[in-house]
This record gives structure tokens, sequence and C-alpha cells, in this order.
């Protein structure tokens, strides 16, 4: 968003009038920023066979889907849900990756009867697959290079407690698998977690998947999941996408050229693409005076958004309706019957109650995370796009929430 003569807009929409207009709390999202992100991508890797399979439970709603297929962008999915919802959206089954954990087998010949590829995380279900479809449907192994990443414990998953990948240090037995059922492996894929910061942490988990990848002899993709930091305030230290594409495309391409073969190069980012496009539109209710601060107390809470909560993570805040005069600090809290604080002492521009704030990266994991605790509504969401906002998902009503329940008179 930016600041012109005085109000916040995105792409010329005002957002305070958005807030007017479709009521609080609401979340809107920019497509031009998600375009950039993509471009972004592309052009690191413009040298190489480049496939973007969009991580789609960082925000799920159809119209983004769509929106990732009108700019060329594929799917990563992890549950048949999200994969039914990318079929919907118009993608192929082939367009679609198929990720899951810990899912039954069940479900996984679900989406072999689909059509799509699956990515195989753990050696007995292999064995399960091997044993049904030997080398009939082609299938992408997921690797646990054991490097350590992320920002957060709960977001990391390539450390040794991790319950993602088959361990690299299983080579010997996941080579054994394969090869006694003739299993037909044409991807690697590994996932370190999220908010990894710089290049080498990528560098060095390709390295040790160049060398597992010479045991595998139909190889068409490696997949090198995601991971890539965005910012999440000012001076953020981030991926530096340029010089990953430059570091890890020289290094792909050496090993294409021992390999024999000029591979795809995958990855599945979330964050990255939509973190920033997002924005969080809350109202003010209350401004309360305790003793040691000053709370602002919002329309909305953990319910809507909850990773500051969960992850202890940083949302900038803004005061949209007053954008001049003194700074004050405050604290800002949801309307959850429990701890639900948005943002510790932040510096914003004096509030006052009806004051419409923004939060910002509110558009990775945070709709797609929401709930209906304290019987709330889940809010509306709104896309701008070619400079006009289009409604995305009407805001729930209250019959929403009594829907599947079943009342037993007593
Ligand atoms: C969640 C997830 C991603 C996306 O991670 P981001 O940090 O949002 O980019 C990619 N791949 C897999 C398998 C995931 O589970």
């Amino acid at each position: 968003m930016e600041l012109v003569n005085g109000r916040y807009q995105i792409q010329g929409i005002d957002l305070e009038s958005l807030a007017q207009e479709y009521g609080t709390p609401l979340y809107v999202y920019d497509a031009k920023k998600i375009e950039e992100q993509i471009n972004t991508l592309k052009d690191a890797f413009s040298g190489l066979k480049l496939k973007i399979k969009y991580a789609c439970k960082s925000l799920t709603n159809i119209s983004i889907l769509k929106l990732m297929k009108k700019y060329g962008v594929e799917i990563d999915a992890v549950s048949i849900q999200e994969v039914n919802m990318a079929l919907k959206a118009g993608f192929k089954p082939g367009e679609i990756l198929y990720t899951p954990n810990c899912v039954s087998f069940e479900e996984i010949q679900e989406a072999i009867n689909i059509g799509v590829m699956i990515n195989i995380d753990n050696i007995s279900i292999l064995e399960q697959f091997g044993h049904e479809y030997h080398d009939t449907i082609p299938v992408c192994i997921r690797l646990n290079p054991h490097i350590m990443a992320g920002g957060n414990k709960k977001i990391s998953t390539g450390h040794v407690d991790s319950k993602f990948g088959i361990s690299i240090f299983q080579m010997r037995h996941l080579l054994r698998v394969i090869q006694t059922y003739n299993i037909n492996v044409i991807g690697l894929h590994m996932h370190s977690g999220s908010d990894i910061l710089d290049a080498e942490v990528f560098i060095r988990s390709a390295e040790i998947f160049f060398d597992a990848a010479q045991e595998f002899k139909q190889l068409e993709f490696i997949d090198f999941g995601s991971g890539f930091k965005v910012a999440y305030r000012d001076g953020d230290v981030t991926t530096d996408i340029k010089q990953l594409g430059e570091k890890l495309g020289a290094s792909f391409k050496e090993f294409c050229k021992d390999y024999g073969k000029k591979l795809e190069i995958w990855f599945e980012p979330g964050k990255f693409l939509v973190s920033e496009s997002g924005y969080f539109l809350v109202k003010t209710n209350v401004i309360k005076t305790t003793p040691a601060t000053v709370f602002v107390g919002v329309d909305s809470g953990l319910n809507h958004l909850i990773r500051p909560m969960m992850y202890d993570s940083y949302h900038d805040i803004v005061n949209i309706s007053h954008t001049e005069g003194i700074n004050r600090i405050y604290t800002v809290v949801g309307y959850i019957c429990e701890t639900d604080t948005f943002g510790t002492d932040r510096k914003l521009t004096e509030v006052s109650e009806g004051d419409i704030l923004v939060i910002k990266n509110a558009g990775a994991y945070c709709f797609s995370m929401s709930s209906n605790y304290n019987s709330r509504l889940r809010p509306a969401e709104v896309l701008i796009y070619n400079g006009e906002p289009k409604l995305i998902r009407k805001k729930e009503t209250f019959e929403d929430i009594l829907k599947n329940q079943v009342e037993v008179d007593f």
C-alpha cells in the first residue's frame, strides 16, 4: 500500500473506503504484488526449465488459485481437498503436485486415480505404493537432508526431530525398496522449512541432493520446496532471490551436465507469493488504558489471524484513519476471550475509537488458518485486480456457523 495525499491506497483504491464498503474485519489482497513476486522468481531462474508450484495452503481462495493459473503458476497441494480445489479452479491433474504427510494410503490412491503427481515422504507408504503400482505410476520422493532451517521450530521441517521426508541417512533402505518394487522415481523433493535466511542453505541442501540424485536414473525434475523469507518489517533481511538464482542456477546446471540430462527445477512458494499481498483491515472498538498499557481493542482476534499468537510472528500495524499527527505507544489486541495480542508496544499515529488499522503481511497463513472460535464469523476477502476491487469471499453469516450442527431436543 502507498500513502497518497494522506490516504493509504492499493492500485489507486482507497483502503479506508474499502473498509466502509465491505465492512470490517476485511482481508484485502493486491494481485499486482503477487504477479511481481512470480516475476522475480521467474527472472532469477530464467535460464532454466523452471516450474513454480504455489503452496496453496497459504491462501486457498479459489479466485487466488485462478489468478495463479493466469500467471502460469501450478499447484502444490497437501490434502485431497486442496487437490479438488485446484481442479475446480481449472488446473489439470498434471499441473498439481500432491505432497501429503501422514495421510492414509486410501487418500493417496484417491489422488493417484485423479492423476496428480504424488510426493511420497515415508518408506512405509512407499512400500505399499510399490506393492500396488510397481512402475506404472511415476512418483516423486521427499527427502529430508537435515539442514536446520527456518525461523521458528514450528515451521522448520528439516531438523532431525522433524516428521517430514525420508531421511537422507535411510538412503540404502530407500533404494532397496525402490529396486525391489521397480518404482519409477521421476522427481526428488526437499522442503527445509519456512523463513530460510540465506541462499547458502539452499546450496548446501542442493549439494546433498545432487549426490543423492545420481542414484536415480529416471529423474525429470528436482523440487527445492520453499521457505523463502519475506520482509515483515522495515529492514528485515529476506532471501535474496536473485543471488539464489545465480548460485543455485549455476550448481543446478553443473549437476544436469553430470547427470546427462536437462532436468526441470521446481519451487513451491507459499508465503513468498502471497504474504505481502495481504492486508487485514480491522476497526478500533475500544481504547482501554490500564496502569501499565494503552490497549487498542479491535473487532477481530486470533480467530481471524493467529500467526502472532501461534508463531510469535511480527506483523506491522498502521492506523490508516489518522496518518498524520503524534505517535503514541499502543498494544493492539483482539476481542477473543483469551490473550490475543496482534502487536505489543507499537508506535501508531494517535488512535481514536472507530479508526481502521491495517495489519500487514496478511496474505499467507492468515485467512487459511482462521476459525469460528468464540462463534465469530469469518471475514470477507477482496482482491484488487487491474485497479478494481473484486469480492472473492462473502462474510460468513450466523447460518453458516449453524449449518452442520444437529440440534437435539431434550
Ligand atoms: C507449506 C509448504 C510449502 C510452502 O512454504 P512457505 O514457507 O509458505 O513458502 C512448500 N512446500 C511444502 C511441502 C509445504 O508443506
